[in-house]
């Protein structure tokens, strides 16, 4: 049987999706979802039973994928906006409008924005806002994987720009393959990898790698003894 994760707000009545209803609590009647016993249960069994299993630590066969690989661009289009509406039901993420479809383009609009986001009072909601956010754990992982894809981008960009100026190369960011050990001599660059069992070796990881001049596989204990 599917659960219903619909709920009333305790406070206003309206409806929402239990992952939703803390932002709303915080947002609108600066009130926690932690006091409410009921509904914080039904939260924490939310995360457990929907949320938890999807992160198994295990790479999804679903990775590095666009959803137009995965579902064709009709079917792409659709998930996309279903998603968008999601998120505003949640009223988890924001959007930006671009363009002409920009109220901020407005000098009038802007300037009494910006009146609003220099006030006192609006700094402080700000922050309960963003307290609110920080337990919520869909939030979390959103804010985590553009954090990584940012840093990545910035990383990648960089390193060809320097590759581009005649230097050797080497980014650590952890989606790129970072070695146990890297050794220089003569000029070259080695990747060294440090493996316990033959069976580790994994040559794949450094598929498409160019600027290692080779990868060392050191199989430091043949024996199979642990001496840890
Ligand atoms: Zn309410």
């Amino acid at each position: 049987m599917r659960l219903s994760w619909r709920v009333n707000c305790p406070i206003c009545n309206k409806e929402f999706h239990i992952a939703g209803l803390g932002i709303h609590l915080a947002q609108i009647h600066e009130a926690r979802i932690q006091d409410y016993t009921e509904l914080d249960a039904l939260l924490r069994k939310y995360i457990k039973e929907v949320i938890a299993p999807k992160y198994t630590g295990k790479p999804s066969p679903k990775k590095g994928k666009t959803w137009e690989e995965l579902y064709g661009v009709e079917r792409a289009k659709e998930l996309k906006e279903k998603l968008r509406e999601r998120n505003r039901r949640l009223g988890i993420f924001s959007e930006t409008a671009t363009g002409d479809k920009n109220v901020m383009h407005n000098p009038i609009v802007r300037a009494k924005w910006e009146s609003v986001i220099r006030s006192e009072e609006y700094r402080k909601k700000k922050s309960e806002i963003q307290k609110a956010l920080v337990n919520n754990p869909e939030y979390k992982q959103w804010w985590y994987k553009r954090y990584i894809e940012k840093t990545y981008g910035a990383i990648t960009k960089v390193s060809q720009q320097l590759a581009q100026q005649g230097y050797h190369v080497i980014p650590l960011h952890h989606k790129y393959p970072v070695p146990d050990i890297i050794a220089i001599k003569d000029g070259k660059v080695y990747a060294v990898e440090v493996v316990s069992y033959p069976e580790q070796i994994n040559p794949d990881k450094y598929k498409g790698i160019t600027y290692y001049n080779d990868i060392f596989w050191i199989v430091y204990n043949k024996s199979g003894d642990t001496n840890d």
